[in-house]
């Protein structure tokens, strides 16, 4: 039990403990802890986030009573959609709320690319176009969530993702207002929002700041890396502010133009030239059809195709021919650079996961590569 949880219960706080057992702890939050908790007439789980209104962090009391009013109104505003954490229940109490959703078992985004290390492109446009068509659904309904990012992208079984976190977010009166709060977190956050809050001049920013986030977001996932980070928060906002960003070889080298022009145009400095949500899925990028594990272009032309089989069959007798030659070229390159090689740079990426146990490059300088620097090692190859 946490302390606000051992305090003395008001009528809400039993009725929740009456209607749900609450079970072990899944994630704490600055002033909140999740604990799966299951219903008592049907057995069934969800995950209570239980915010302690009198903690230690940096919002507390009547202030973040009302910025969890705020979440609760807009959660409920946007009810019922499929990428949308679903929020069943809340009960509030003079020190607690308790907020009673869906339970998500495969837990943040951000966990399973740790775990991955990074996706590959088809994985990349299921996520991302999930993403966007729910940024283009709260943007129709003029509400600008404010705080995207991979720890508030939440799995359920299926890894279908589930938008969460909606405490920054915000309902605009009209379509034009413009905000002028610094939010959301350092990383993620676009420049005019930054802009915003060093010249009170600026005329602050809209809903395009998630459009930024989401192009870091698909920077992330292709990358495994961030796009801006740098240790000291200053330069990275700097960076931010100046859209001073690459896609640097060799990770980058067997990523699509396609996917990297729609990273581009998210990646506007500019808000009023960026990729709305809905221009963004209307990108080339997402002009393929999922079909089972099947992917295949929406302008599907058989002849194309049975034209590009007979390529790939050519092409397979010429390579088995060249197979020898192939092999010992091969050889010769994997121990010179092993980064080089695209099957040789997953088991690197993968394995130096475990060294560095964290995937954000630490310095601007460092590379998965460079643990494979000791040419001594590799001239056994
Ligand atoms: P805060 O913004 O208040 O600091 P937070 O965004 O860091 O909070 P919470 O929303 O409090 O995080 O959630 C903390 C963690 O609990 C999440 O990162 C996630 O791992 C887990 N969690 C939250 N909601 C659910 C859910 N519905 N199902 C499964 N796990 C959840």
């Amino acid at each position: 039990m946490t302390r606000a949880e051992e305090l003395p219960d008001v009528a809400s706080a039993r009725e929740f403990y009456a209607k749900y057992e609450p079970k072990e702890i899944i994630g704490t939050g600055a002033s909140s802890t999740v604990r799966r908790c299951v219903r008592r007439t049907t057995s069934k789980e969800y995950a209570v986030k239980i915010i302690d209104l009198i903690g230690n962090g940096e919002l507390v009391g009547e202030d973040l009573r009302t910025v969890t009013h705020n979440e609760i109104k807009i959660l409920r505003m946007v009810s019922g959609e499929m990428h949308i954490i679903e929020l069943v229940d809340v009960f509030e109490t003079e020190t607690l709320m308790f907020l009673v959703f869906e339970l998500l078992h495969k837990g943040e985004l951000f966990d399973y690319l740790t775990e991955v290390v990074k996706f590959n492109e088809k994985q990349t446009r299921q996520t991302m176009r999930a993403l966007l068509e729910t940024v283009a659904f709260l943007h129709q309904q003029n509400i600008v969530h404010r705080d995207l990012k991979p720890e508030n992208i939440l799995l359920d079984d299926d890894k279908q993702i589930h938008l969460s976190d909606f405490g920054f977010a915000v309902a605009l009166e009209h379509d034009r207002q413009q905000l002028r709060q610094l939010c959301g977190t350092p990383g993620y956050m676009s420049p005019e929002m930054l802009k915003c809050a060093i010249n009170e001049l600026n005329p602050g920013y809209g809903k395009e700041v998630d459009m930024w986030a989401s192009g870091v977001i698909m920077y992330t996932l292709l990358a495994g890396v961030p796009p801006f980070w740098h240790r000291k928060q200053m330069v990275m906002f700097r960076r931010i502010m100046e859209g001073n960003y690459s896609f640097p070889s060799p990770d980058w080298d067997d990523i699509s133009s396609c996917a990297k022009d729609i990273i581009i145009k998210l990646l506007e400095v500019d808000p009023d030239k960026r990729l709305t949500a809905k221009g963004a899925l209307n990108h080339p990028f997402f002009q393929h059809v999922e079909d089972g594990n099947r992917y295949f272009s929406q302008g599907f032309n058989p002849r194309k195709k049975f034209r590009v089989a007979i390529w790939t069959v050519l092409a397979g007798v010429v390579v088995s021919k060249l197979s020898q030659n192939v092999k010992k070229t091969m050889c010769v390159i994997i121990g010179k650079d092993p980064y080089s090689s695209k099957a040789i740079r997953k088991l690197i990426d993968a394995s130096s996961f475990s060294v560095y146990g964290h995937w954000v490059k630490k310095r601007a300088d460092q590379n998965r590569a460079m643990l494979f620097k000791n040419h001594l090692c590799f001239n056994k190859f």
